[in-house]
């Protein structure tokens, strides 16, 4: 869609170039940007110029995903294994013109409950790392910077520069179970479960408003389980929009937790 109102272009190329004028917006793979009418907005201010590299490891074995880095290059990225990503990239209902120009950082601050760039950080422990306006940086983990359906932890004149996964999180077993109210349809439940040492870790999105990480224990029995995921929702709510009722997103969503727990025990066995 043409966006009416937008007057200029610029491209950056340092980090002075991210202070926005009044009426700048940050452009990243412009997917969303350009889907919907932005009332306001004069300027784009172009995050693809700024030569980040996609991925770069980490001392720990890690691994820094750049904010500019596309859903594409997720899938091409050097992880330990890869399976999860591509997982968490074929969750987003997107063709692949769409997974060409889509960025982590648009995708993480977005904050879409089906956010799958969300879902894949959040649940390898991931931390956004954010470019404050005086030169400094932050940083918080993505399960805490998507902090509600559509809205994140970003003030005034901040820019997700990267997320970084831990060495450890990468190397770990996954397993990964969506649901969908049509086959290709927008994620209305979706639940990663990672086998640490001493724990089952499972992050719920796009049947929360939010990611919910949940510690449990290894090789939790079912009931463990249905009760550590009831609770999770009630403490945030079941989202409800087209894609899926609050009830059917709840009962979907301790489903796949239940399955992805008994996989990753079969995987342990
Ligand atoms: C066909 C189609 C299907 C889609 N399906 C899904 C889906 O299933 N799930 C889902 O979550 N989304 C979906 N989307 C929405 C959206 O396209 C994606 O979430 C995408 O990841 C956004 O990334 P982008 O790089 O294109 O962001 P842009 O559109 O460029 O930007 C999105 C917003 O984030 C801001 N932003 C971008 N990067 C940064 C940064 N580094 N720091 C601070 N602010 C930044 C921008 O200013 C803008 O407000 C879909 C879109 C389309 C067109």
């Amino acid at each position: 869609m043409d966006l009416a109102w937008v007057e200029s272009h610029r491209e950056v190329a340092d980090r002075a170039g991210l202070a926005l004028a009044p009426g700048e917006r940050l452009l990243a793979g412009g997917t969303w940007l350009f889907s919907a009418p932005q009332p306001g907005v004069t300027g784009l201010v172009d995050l693809t110029t700024t030569g980040w590299s996609p991925w770069e490891p980490r001392p720990d074995g890690g691994l820094r995903l750049a904010a500019t880095c596309t859903v594409a290059q997720v899938r091409q990225a050097p992880w330990p294994a890869s399976r999860l990503a591509r997982q968490c990239a074929d969750a987003l209902l997107m063709s692949f013109k769409v997974q060409a120009a889509a960025t982590v950082g648009g995708n993480l601050c977005l904050g879409l409950p089906a956010g799958a760039m969300i879902a894949l950080t959040a649940s390898l422990g991931g931390e956004a790392v954010v470019w404050t306006p005086d030169g400094a940086e932050r940083r918080t983990p993505v399960a805490a910077f998507v902090t509600g359906a559509g809205t994140v932890d970003l003030r005034p004149g901040e820019v997700l520069r990267a997320v970084d996964l831990p060495g450890p999180a990468l190397r770990a077993p996954t397993a990964f179970g969506r649901a969908s109210l049509t086959t290709y349809g927008r994620s209305a439940a979706l639940v990663i479960g990672r086998r640490d040492p001493d724990a089952v870790v499972l992050t719920l999105t796009a049947s929360v408003p939010r990611p919910v990480v949940l510690t449990l224990p290894p090789a939790p029995d079912e009931q463990v389980v249905r009760a550590a995921v009831a609770d999770a929702g009630a403490a945030v709510g079941w989202y409800a929009d087209v894609h899926g009722a609050p009830d059917w997103r709840a009962a979907q969503t301790a489903r796949l937790a239940v399955g992805v727990c008994a996989e990753l025990a079969g995987a342990a066995s």
